[in-house]
């Protein structure tokens, strides 16, 4: 099984001995030298392009497509977290909370398309107004508010200081900046109400929960009791997990997308 990572900076190559048995057999990381300019490198030539078919008549096989927020879930599903501590589990919802905020969903360890590619694109539900405007065009999608750059943009509104995420999370650890808490207040608050949307609806068994803003150890206390504030349930057995696989998450659900479990 062969999985290719296309990403912004890298482009990962991974070649695993079987599903059942993923040795790795190699594996390679070439930079896209994203510094030589958009005509050089940038993914987004590749939008409106038919590159599934290009690819398949270049190369001769067949290949599955699949954005980072699917290869991140279906990874963490037969792979990571959720097979280690979680094995019965059927329905997996996987978030990706860093520069952007995207999801996948994985049921029976197969990745749910949907019928426009759009299942588990939760970054784009609507979530508050003052996120502001969304590069997809729309306003206060979810992205707009619990991203690393919104949070970051929220400090800077209302203190005129330009802080790292990391920075504002360390100010309100140390309780010495009450715009940094408040930061914080926010993003735990419409974590929960952005999550609480997703359970209503899909009600998966586990969620996993990766990239940078995931790591704030802040969500996974007063963050799934944010949720309970929301959901329609009384209780929220839920379990809401941190990855297991760091970033080899994407290149080895790519791999796994090719093989489905009969
Ligand atoms: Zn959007």
């Amino acid at each position: 099984m062969w999985g290719i990572d296309l990403g912004g900076t890298k482009i990962e190559g991974v070649i695993l001995k079987s599903a059942d048995e993923p040795e790795v057999l190699f594996r390679d990381r070439v930079p896209t030298e994203a510094d030589q300019g958009y005509e050089h490198s940038n993914t987004v030539v590749m939008n409106g392009r038919p590159m599934k078919q290009d690819m398949e008549k270049t190369l001769g096989i067949a290949l599955e497509l699949a954005n980072d927020a699917d290869c991140f879930a279906l990874a963490e599903a037969r792979l990571g977290v959720v097979k280690e501590k979680f094995p019965g589990a059927r329905v997996v919802f996987g978030v990706i909370m860093g520069t952007g905020v995207g999801g996948g969903i994985v049921v029976d360890g197969r990745v749910l398309i949907g019928l426009h590619g759009i299942a588990g694109e939760w970054g784009h539900n609507f979530l508050d107004e003052s996120g502001g405007p969304c590069y997809c065009g729309k306003t206060g999608c979810v992205e707009t508010v619990i991203s690393g750059p919104a949070l970051e943009r929220f400090y800077f509104r209302e203190t005129g200081n330009k802080k790292t995420l990391k920075d504002i999370v360390a100010l309100a650890e140390s309780k010495v900046d009450p715009t940094a808490q408040r930061t914080m207040i926010r993003l735990v608050d419409y974590f929960g109400l952005a999550l609480s949307v997703v359970i209503n609806i899909v009600d998966p068994d586990v969620i996993v929960i990766g990239g940078g803003v995931g790591n704030i150890d802040l969500l996974y206390d007063r963050g799934i009791d944010s949720i309970k504030k929301y959901i329609f349930n009384h209780g929220l057995e839920t379990p809401i997990v941190k990855p297991s696989l760091g970033d080899s998450a994407g290149v080895f659900g790519a791999a796994y997308l090719v093989n489905t479990p009969s």
